[in-house]
């Protein structure tokens, strides 16, 4: 714990946060920086990098490059990740010669669904049923334990429902393992949730947090498509979805920003589904409708300075705007009714091509008729690009 760490002196050319991914958060994260007046160095990863056009530095090398390790620690203050699945071998090596908040330990843990599970339930911290599955035969034990529908997920590198199959229970484990393109994944219950809630949790180098409102998550083809802020929930339930985010934060001795989702079950209980150790989608409305963005939180943390409020300053839905939206790969949706609105604001990432789903950008609707206006702008770019 590094709460007598000295502050980098901000507006320094000495502070130069090295940010491990150069997506779209790593963008939104260097403009933040840009802003406050920090430099950033973006380490892409060898990746298409939408963070690379506003970065002050950038290192276009893959993550296991040591000539790119040498320049991001020669470089960067301080590092931080925008981006989980990064080898953890460089997360140490980078961590020996930088301080790289959050640490390489929690990122680790939660870049992995079985380390994450393992972490929960050793944490008592409410999560779903699981069993850890190797081969056929621990997939063929385990849906006999669990008697019922669930979903079978890769251990590592899953996101947006990717490495993901729903099982009913009924089917053929052997033949559902020889087709799992994986060596090792977890088996879950299926939970017939009621809503998906995520809080941002904000954990500074002397320990205290500050947390967002949370967030209610509507997703479309198993891609966020909606966060609605503040959730539509009992305010025990939205207590008691802030106090398990801190206590996982608390229990990952956390620095930084971090996401913990959750499924709000029928009875009113919650269960975490995942942690994700950076800025997270359903955290993208804080850029206009909260006193700090989570993108400054994220720099504050990792600089050393105090947190920011977290304060909702309205009621907001952030809507994501993906590669369907566009009526063509370079042809974008008309935009002008989203400016016409007037409390509407427009993100997008620079990403050249809209191929399939991918996240191009999303758009921050304030005000308390904002789902329904949200709802309305979004059937009308799907209907003009023909899709659904
Ligand atoms: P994940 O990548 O684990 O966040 O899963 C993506 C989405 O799939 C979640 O946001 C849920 O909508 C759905 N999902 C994942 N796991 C479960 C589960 N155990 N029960 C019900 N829905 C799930």
């Amino acid at each position: 714990m590094s709460s007598s760490a000295p502050l980098i002196p901000l507006h320094s050319p000495a502070c130069i946060v090295g940010v491990i991914g150069g997506g779209q958060l790593g963008r939104m994260l260097a403009l933040a920086a840009r802003r406050m007046g920090v430099r950033t160095l973006i380490w892409t990863g060898g990746l298409e990098a939408p963070a690379v056009e506003v970065a002050d530095e950038v290192i276009d090398l893959a993550f296991d490059d040591p000539e790119a390790l040498r320049r991001c620690c020669a470089t960067a203050t301080v590092a931080t990740v925008e981006f989980e699945n990064i080898p953890r071998e460089t997360l140490d090596a980078v961590a020996a010669l930088t301080p790289l908040h959050p640490s390489p330990q929690a990122i680790t843990i939660c870049q992995h669904r079985e380390r994450e599970k393992n972490f929960l339930r050793e944490h008592n911290i409410p999560c779903t049923w699981f069993a850890v599955i190797a081969n056929a035969d621990d997939l063929a034990n385990a849906m006999r334990e669990l008697n019922g529908p669930g979903v079978l997920k890769t251990a590592a590198f899953g996101y947006d429902g990717k490495g993901q199959v729903k099982l009913e229970g009924t089917e053929n484990p052997a033949e559902v393992w020889a087709a799992f393109d994986s060596d090792r994944a977890i088996l879950e219950a299926w939970v017939p949730f009621e809503k998906e809630l995520s809080v941002m949790v904000a954990r500074s180098a002397d320990g205290s947090m500050v947390t967002y409102d949370p967030a209610e998550n509507r997703h479309r083809h198993h891609i966020l498509d909606v966060s609605i802020v503040p959730a539509r929930v009992s305010p025990a339930v939205a207590l008691e979805a802030t106090a398990t985010a801190r206590r996982v934060a608390e229990a990952l001795d956390y620095r930084g920003i971090l996401g913990v989702e959750f499924f709000l079950r029928e009875d009113g209980s919650l269960l975490v589904n995942e942690m994700a150790p950076r800025p997270h989608n359903s955290g993208h409305h804080t850029l206009d409708a909260c006193a700090t963005s989570q993108f400054e939180q994220q720099l504050r943390a990792v600089i050393g300075l105090p947190a920011g409020s977290p304060r909702l300053l309205s009621p907001v839905v952030m809507l994501n705007l993906l590669g369907d939206f566009w009526p063509g790969e370079t042809t974008p949706p008309d935009w002008l009714p989203l400016f016409a609105d007037g409390e509407a604001y427009l993100h997008l990432y620079g990403k050249r091509r809209a191929i399939g789903r991918r996240k191009m950008g999303h758009a921050n609707f304030l005000g308390l008729d904002a789902l329904e206006r949200a709802e309305t702008m979004k059937e009308q770019w799907l209907k003009a690009a023909g899709g659904a």
